[in-house]
C-alpha cells in the first residue's frame, strides 16, 4: 500500500494531482463537497437539455494532449473534439457582427479589409505571440515558481526579457494595428486573464496564438466530457472519489497535517493536496498560526472578475447564433470601469452567449436550442438578489432578441441563474469569484500565492488562486506540477 495523500477538491486540479499522484504508487482519496466531479465545470441535465455550468472554450489542445499522454492515453480515446468554424461571432450592433474565421488566411482577409496592411502585421504579431506561446506554456507555465531563484538563469532572464514582461499588452498591440475594431478583437481573448489589457503583461499575446494558430475547439456532449475522461482515467489508476464529503478541519501536529476531518468521518493522511479555492482551506480548515498568508494579503489581490450567468432551455431554434457569441454592442470603457476600477454593478454590461446545441444535437431536444449567457461583473458585489437577476436577464434577452429579430423570451422553457452567491455555496468561492486571481504582472508566477505551505511540511495548494493561474489548460499543469513536487519532497521522507 503507497503512502496516503488526500486531495481536497474534485475540479481538473484536483484530479490531475490525484491521477498523477496515483500513477507514481501513492493510495490517493479525493473527497469532494459536491456530489458530482468537475468543480466550476460540473453539468447539469433537465428536460433533455445537458448544461455545462462553467467552462465553454477549449482551447490549448495541446495541453490536453500532453496531460493525457503522461498517462499513455491520448483525448481521443475518451471524446471527439471538433474544431470550430468559424470560431466565434462579435455583435457589435443588431445589423453589425463580425464572424472569427478559423483559417488564418481567411483571418488576414478580414483584418485587410478592415486596415490597410493589417494583413502583414498579424502575421508578424504571431510570430512573437508563438514564440510566448513555445516558452510561455512549454517552460514558465511547468515551474512551481517557489521562488524567484527558480527565474534566474541566464536564459531564462533573456527569455523573460523576449517575453515582454513588462509591457503592457494594451501598448503591444497598438504597435501592430490602429484599427479600433482589430484591437477589440485582439483584446478579447485577453479578457480570459481577468484583468484590463492595461494591466496585462504583453507576454499574454500567447493568448492570441492560442486562439489564432491552435483554434477554438468542442467536444461533442460538452465540455464535461473532459471531466468525465479525468475522473475515468483517475479511476483507472485506482484514485478513490468520495463525493458529498465537505472537507472540515486539518489537524496539524508536529507541524504536518496528521488528520482530515469531514462532514462524515476522519483520514489519516501522509501529504495533503487542497485544490479547493485557496482562502477557504486558509481561512476555514486551519489554525491561524498555521496560514500563509493574512486576511489583509489576501484583502489586496486582484481577482479576476465573476459573473452572472443564466442557463436557458429554448423550445425553438435561434438561427442567427453562433456557438459562441460575444455582445461587444455597449461601450467597453464604462463596463471595464464598472468591474475593475470601480466595482458596481454594470449599467450596460457586455456580455457572451454560448449555444453548444448549434454544433452538438445532444445537449437539447429536437428544435430546441441550449442557450449559456454569462455577464461578467465585479467580484464581492452585494446584493446578489433575485430582484438583480431578473433585472439583468431582461437587459441582455431584450439585446439579444434585438439581434436575432425575434422573440426568445416566451419560447425559454428552462431557466436558472447562478451568481455569487452560488460560487460561495457551491464551492467556497473567495468573494463569490468565478476565474480565481487575474493575471496580473504582480500576481504571476513566484508572485502568486504559493503551492507549499510554508508552516505545514506536508501540505500543498493547487488550482486557480495559485501558479500558473486560472483556466481549464493552467489548472491541470497546476495539478501536475503540484504532483511533481509533492512526490519529489514526500516521496521518500514519509
Ligand atoms: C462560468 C465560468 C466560465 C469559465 N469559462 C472557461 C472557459 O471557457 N475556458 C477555460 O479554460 N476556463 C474557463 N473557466 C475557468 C475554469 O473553469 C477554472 O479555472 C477551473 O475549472 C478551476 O479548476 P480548479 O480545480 O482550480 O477549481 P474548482 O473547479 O473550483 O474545483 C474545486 C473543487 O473543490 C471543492 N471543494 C471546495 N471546498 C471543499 C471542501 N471544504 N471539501 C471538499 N471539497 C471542496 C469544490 O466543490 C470543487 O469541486 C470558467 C469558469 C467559470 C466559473
Amino acid at each position: 500500500m503507497g503512502k496516503r495523500v488526500i486531495v481536497i477538491g474534485a475540479g481538473f486540479s484536483g484530479l490531475a494531482t490525484a491521477t498523477a499522484l496515483a500513477d507514481q504508487g501513492y493510495a490517493v482519496t479525493i473527497l469532494e463537497k459536491n456530489e458530482s466531479a468537475g468543480g466550476r465545470a460540473r453539468k447539469f441535465e433537465t428536460q433533455g437539455f445537458v448544461f455545462d455550468m462553467g467552462p465553454s472554450w477549449y482551447w490549448m489542445p495541446d495541453v490536453f494532449e500532453k496531460y493525457f499522454a503522461q498517462f499513455g492515453k491520448k483525448p481521443s480515446d475518451y471524446y471527439h473534439l471538433i474544431r470550430l468554424d468559424p470560431s466565434y461571432t462579435v455583435i457589435f450592433g443588431s445589423n453589425d457582427a463580425v464572424d472569427l474565421p478559423a483559417s488564418l488566411p481567411k483571418l488576414e482577409s478580414l483584418f485587410e479589409a478592415m486596415e490597410t496592411g493589417a494583413a502583414k502585421q498579424l502575421r508578424s504579431f504571431l510570430k512573437q505571440a508563438a514564440y510566448k506561446y513555445d516558452i510561455g506554456m512549454n517552460t514558465f507555465v511547468w515551474k512551481p515558481s517557489r521562488s524567484i531563484a527558480e527565474f534566474l538563469s541566464f536564459k531564462l532572464l533573456l527569455d523573460v526579457s523576449r517575453l515582454d514582461v513588462l509591457q503592457s499588452f494594451h501598448a503591444h498591440i497598438r504597435k501592430y494595428f490602429k484599427h479600433e475594431r482589430i484591437l477589440k478583437l485582439m483584446e478579447f481573448p485577453i479578457l480570459f486573464l481577468g484583468a484590463l489589457p492595461e494591466n496585462t503583461p504583453a507576454m499574454y499575446s500567447l493568448m492570441n496564438y492560442a486562439e489564432i494558430a491552435l483554434g477554438t475547439w468542442y467536444p461533442m456532449g460538452g465540455m464535461h466530457e473532459i471531466v468525465k475522461a479525468m475522473v475515468q482515467l483517475a479511476q483507472e489508476k485506482g484514485v478513490q472519489i468520495n463525493y458529498e464529503e465537505e472537507v472540515q478541519e486539518l489537524v496539524i501536529k508536529q507541524d504536518r497535517v496528521q488528520e482530515v476531518v469531514t462532514s462524515t468521518g476522519t483520514y489519516h493522511a501522509d501529504a495533503v493536496v487542497a485544490g479547493a479555492d485557496y482562502h477557504h482551506v486558509e481561512d476555514r480548515l486551519l489554525k491561524p498560526e498555521y496560514r500563509n498568508y493574512s486576511e489583509h494579503y489576501w484583502q489586496k489581490r486582484t481577482l479576476a472578475p465573476s459573473c452572472v450567468l443564466y442557463y436557458l432551455g429554448v423550445n425553438r431554434r435561434v438561427d442567427k447564433l453562433n456557438h459562441h457569441n460575444l455582445f461587444f454592442d455597449e461601450d467597453f470603457g464604462v463596463h471595464s470601469h464598472e468591474i475593475y476600477t470601480q466595482p458596481q454593478w454594470p449599467s450596460k454590461p457586455l456580455f457572451y452567449v454560448s449555444a453548444p446545441s448549434k454544433t452538438d444535437p445532444a445537449v437539447a431536444p429536437e428544435g430546441c436550442e441550449n442557450l449559456f449567457v454569462l455577464i461578467p461583473v465585479a467580484p464581492a458585489l452585494a446584493g446578489d438578489t433575485e430582484e438583480i437577476r431578473e433585472h439583468y436577464y431582461h437587459m441582455v434577452m431584450e439585446r439579444l432578441e434585438r439581434y436575432v429579430g425575434h422573440d426568445i423570451r416566451s419560447h425559454v422553457i428552462y431557466k436558472r441563474s447562478y451568481a455569487h452567491s452560488d460560487f460561495i455555496q457551491d464551492y467556497h468561492a473567495f468573494k463569490g469569484n468565478a476565474y480565481g486571481l487575474a493575471n496580473t504582472l504582480l500576481q504571476t508566477a513566484f508572485l502568486k500565492p504559493n503551492l507549499k505551505s510554508y508552516k505545514v511540511k506536508n501540505l500543498y495548494y493547487t488550482g486557480q488562486l495559485t501558479v500558473p493561474g486560472p483556466g481549464v489548460p493552467p489548472s491541470l499543469i497546476s495539478g501536475l506540477v503540484v504532483a511533481q513536487e509533492l512526490n519529489r519532497e514526500q516521496g521518500s521522507k514519509v
